[in-house]
């Protein structure tokens, strides 16, 4: 799963220099939109109503329009900001009303988080230890010779153990 999320991202990276990509929902209330653009993934959510149900553009340029928007829009991130990631939040009437939150994200950081992920989970499933009947079910040591404790670990099977108890 992290693995085709993080092929996707790639693909809509590489994209993102050619095309301007939008996908938003809205109600009457609100929206929540992404704009993908030059490298760029924003993530935004406004408090009035959008392009009413889902809706989905693309067009086959970088929006000069769209991307002079993101460009110079009035970013909060600190050190984040020089690699792209910032925050934005614009009350158009100053009374809470009309408000605007964006994230900006650049598009690499979620390949390099999704190829990550992938990484660790891949780590995690080769260093899984063989299980199976006359191996410990600790350490994956071969208990065959002896059964009753393993020479390895000192773990003692669980049917043993229940044995003992009784
Ligand atoms: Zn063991």
């Amino acid at each position: 799963m992290s693995l085709l999320l993080c092929i996707a991202a790639a693909v809509i990276w590489v994209l993102s220099y050619q095309l301007t990509q939008y996908v938003g929902w809205s109600d009457q209330r609100q929206f929540y939109g992404a704009l993908s653009i030059a490298g760029l993934l924003r993530v935004e959510h406004g408090t009035y109503p959008g392009r009413p149900g889902f809706s989905y553009e693309q067009r086959n340029e970088i929006n000069e329009t769209l991307w002079n928007e993101a460009a110079a829009r009035d970013r909060r991130g600190g050190v984040f900001k020089q690699l792209g990631f910032a925050y934005s939040y614009i009350d158009y009437y100053s009374n809470g009303k009309e408000v605007r939150q964006s994230i900006y994200l650049p598009h690499w950081s979620l390949v390099a988080f999704f190829g990550l992920l992938s990484l660790f989970k891949l780590i995690a499933l080769l260093r899984r230890r063989p299980h199976g009947p006359g191996l410990c079910a600790a350490c994956g040591y071969d208990m065959r010779a002896t059964p009753d404790r393993c020479p390895e670990c000192g773990g003692v099977p669980a049917s043993l153990r229940q044995i003992e108890q009784h």
